[in-house]
């Protein structure tokens, strides 16, 4: 299975879990090198483009993805 395409500039990736070390792995083992279509995050970039994604938002949060796409769009 391809690695999310967001990999190189997501901040989840990046550093959102500084001092989660362990659980950063497995969530990126999960969704970003694994099954990224059900990744919060990537729903929302898909719908509404980077900019649009929450800062706050963490890959397993796909029950605030319906109202993230109500407010934005
Ligand atoms: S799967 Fe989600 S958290 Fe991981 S790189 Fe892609 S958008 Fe970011």
């Amino acid at each position: 299975m391809p690695a999310c395409q967001c990999l190189k500039t997501c901040p989840f990736f990046n550093n959102m879990m500084t001092g989660m070390e362990d659980t950063a792995e497995k969530t990126k083992d999960k969704y970003c090198r694994g099954d990224f279509e059900k990744c919060a995050r990537y729903m929302v970039f898909k719908a509404l483009g980077k900019e649009n994604v929450p800062s706050d938002l963490f890959p397993v949060q796909v029950y605030r993805v319906e109202d993230i796409l109500k407010y934005r769009t």
